[in-house]
């Protein structure tokens, strides 16, 4: 226990005179949850503690950045070390590289890396360096799939702008979506030749969770190739979660451009974007589509992330992927114990919850118009029992589940317990 410095709630009070609702990241504001956000003190492995000393178990590890658990000290001791040498140099770095050879490695279809330095970045570089290569205006993208908040991709996103029950955002005119096409998830649309890039979440894991359908990915690559336009994966969650080639070595389809966030920075800001070296040369400095960055490649969080991906090995994975299963499947059954409606879906590492009647057992959603059925009130029921109970789900019906590898067997047992009495508890 730390000695409390404040309460959360005057915290929350003072936070939202001096930062608009108290948050840098709206979904943490719970908004559509209820309550009083707790702020986080410190963390470790599988908890975090909050102000007043409460220990909460952590099932939203950062949104999927965290993998290893929190403070894990290989990460901690990387980023202690680096920070020794300097923080931020304005010139290339060994470590840059290294990360690259990393990535290009893992990644299928990756020849050439850009760091940059959130998820938001990498998409939205992804997405003009679609547009240069092709010499086309066109995006097609999925309604609940989340790609950051870059102007030209916040239409129909899932994620917070799920949550606000937002279209899109304020602030975007017309022209900045002219060219972004939405369809529903798990379809393949028609493309042609003013298309110059289909970006997806090829796990889509902002609207809950929902697994591509058999042939999706493989359709949507067809359809690229015959219409000459460009497959983009967001695997800002799914890169280095899924397994060390993601959901593109998962499913065994290679995409044109694949973006990357969260995991590959051990917990720093960062992001990252690869395709095939003949598409990335036409990035500046070698071509004519601009992107630039002063905190790019930053030496602290390369530091981290290739201290997270060093550990990140088969065999982790596989460590991961079976916790994910035994919290998923106790997920349900507790669940089902206690007469609380619900779809539990996991894909590999990945675990997902739908609120809410379900049409037959074994339903899962399929596409945005599914995933936003779920009961929003019976989630936030749920997690404020939960919350008071010491275990932290996300504050939104729409984010995942992270299960880290801190989360032992016997934690995850511990936190089913909790999870079946809140349940309970939650509809009485
Ligand atoms: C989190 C996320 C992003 C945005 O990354 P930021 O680092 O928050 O900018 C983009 N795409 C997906 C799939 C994400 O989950």
């Amino acid at each position: 226990m730390i000695e409390p410095r404040s309460t959360n709630a005057d915290l929350f009070e003072a936070a939202q005179r001096v930062i608009p609702g108290g948050v840098n990241s709206p979904v943490r504001a719970f908004g559509s949850v209820g309550g009083t956000p707790y702020f986080v003190a410190r963390a470790e492995g599988p908890y975090v503690i909050d102000v007043e000393g409460r220990r909460h178990l952590d099932f939203v590890q950062s949104y999927g950045a965290i993998i290893l658990g929190h403070a894990h000290p290989a990460v901690t001791d990387a980023i202690a070390k680096a920070a020794a040498d300097g923080t931020s140099y304005g010139a290339p770095t060994q470590r840059e590289v290294l990360l690259a050879e990393l990535i290009a490695e893992a990644a299928p279809g990756v020849q050439q890396v850009r760091l940059v330095s959130s998820g938001t970045e990498a998409t939205m570089t992804a997405v003009r360096l679609a547009r240069g290569y092709t010499g086309r205006p066109r995006i097609v993208k999925f309604a609940g799939c989340y790609h950051g908040h870059a102007d030209a991709l916040l239409a129909a996103g899932g994620s917070g702008v799920a949550t606000l029950g937002l279209s899109g955002s304020a602030g975007v005119p017309p022209s900045a979506v002219a060219d972004t096409v939405v369809a529903p998830y798990n379809e393949v649309p028609e493309l042609d030749d003013r298309v110059a890039a289909v970006v997806v979440e090829p796990v889509a894991a902002n609207m809950g969770l929902v697994p591509p359908a058999p042939g999706f990915l493989e359709g949507l690559r067809a359809a690229c190739d015959d219409a000459g336009a460009l497959l983009i994966f967001d695997e800002v969650i799914t890169g280095f979660r899924l397994g060390r080639g993601g959901a593109a070595e998962r499913f065994g389809v290679t995409p044109d451009i694949s973006c990357f966030g969260k995991v590959i920075g051990g917990g720093l800001p960062i992001g990252a974007l690869g395709a095939r070296s003949e598409i990335m040369e036409t990035l500046a400095p070698t071509g004519a589509v601009y992107q630039a960055g002063t905190l790019s490649g930053n030496p602290l969080a390369t530091a981290a992330g290739l201290a997270a991906l060093d550990l990140l090995t088969p065999a982790a994975y596989a460590e991961l992927e079976a916790r994910a299963g035994q919290f998923a499947d106790g997920l349900r059954a507790a669940l089902t114990r206690s007469d609380f409606d619900a779809a539990v879906v996991q894909v590999g590492t990945l675990v997902g919850l739908y609120c809410g009647p379900v049409a037959e057992p074994g339903w899962i959603p399929v596409d945005y118009d599914d995933a936003r059925t779920t009961d929003e009130q019976a989630y936030a029921r749920l997690h404020a029992e939960l919350l008071k109970r010491g275990v932290a789900f996300a504050p939104g019906a729409y984010e995942a589940i992270f299960v880290s590898l801190a989360h032992s067997p016997d934690i995850i047992d511990e936190a089913l317990a909790q999870i079946a009495d809140a349940a309970a508890a939650s509809q009485a």
